[in-house]
């Protein structure tokens, strides 16, 4: 049930894989940007967790949106403002339900895609943390169709894993990966690396 306590699961869980894969991250960020990633996004996700924790919020919705406007302002990067906009605008999709719906996580997910392909001006394909969470939002929509959430999740966890894997041969179009040109190619993106993990992390709170 996609209630408070499966998004709180979920901020623990990614919280968690996030500070465990920092350094992992950061390495990735080394290869084709400027190293600080994966301290980046560990930065964001503890001091999230410990604001959400003093004052809990009461709904899904507004979770979501707490932790959005906490890594926007903590996170510094472009992957602030990004993963900031994407839980922003999951939790505003969300509104107030109690209790959420797949089918409005599903809208959750597309429309979160959908703000930060237009914040960042970025595509499938651009090397970028889009290449992981496009397909994750399609295949979470495609597999719910078929089954129940915990398969969606799935699908798109597995989806967005792949999309990660996949940005390793791309030449970077955005973001600071995208100075060098053709030396990008053969490093997988960090941002796509992260998103993999964070997707994996919804999926795992199912349990
Ligand atoms: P910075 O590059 O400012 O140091 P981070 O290292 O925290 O920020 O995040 C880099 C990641 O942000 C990239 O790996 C990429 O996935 C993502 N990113 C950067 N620019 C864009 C963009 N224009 N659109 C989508 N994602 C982007
Ligand atoms: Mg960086
Ligand atoms: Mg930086």
């Amino acid at each position: 049930m996609l209630d408070l306590d499966f998004f709180r699961r979920f901020l623990d869980r990614a919280t968690r894989v996030i500070v465990a894969a920092a350094p992992r991250l950061t390495d990735l960020d080394a290869a084709i940007g400027d190293a600080d990633h994966g301290a980046n996004l560990k930065r964001g996700f503890t001091s999230a967790a410990a604001t959400v924790a003093d004052e809990p919020p009461a709904t899904p919705g507004a979770l979501l949106t707490a932790v959005g406007v906490h890594l926007t302002n903590t996170v510094g990067g472009a992957s602030g403002p990004l993963y900031g906009t994407v839980l922003r605008r999951m939790g505003k999709v969300l509104g107030e339900d109690e209790v959420v719906e797949p089918e409005t996580l599903g809208r959750a997910l597309a429309a979160a895609v959908a703000s930060v392909r237009r914040l960042g001006d970025s595509a499938p394909g651009d090397k970028t943390m889009v290449d992981a969470l496009q397909p994750a939002a399609d295949a979470y929509a495609a597999a719910l169709a078929e089954g129940d959430v915990t398969a969606a999740l799935d699908a798109a966890a597995r989806a967005a894993r792949e999309g990660a894997e996949a940005t390793v041969p791309l030449l970077a179009r955005r973001g600071r990966a995208s100075y060098l040109g053709e030396r990008s190619i053969g490093h997988q993106d960090p941002g796509a690396a992260s998103s993999a993990l964070l997707v994996t992390a919804l999926y795992e709170a199912t349990d």
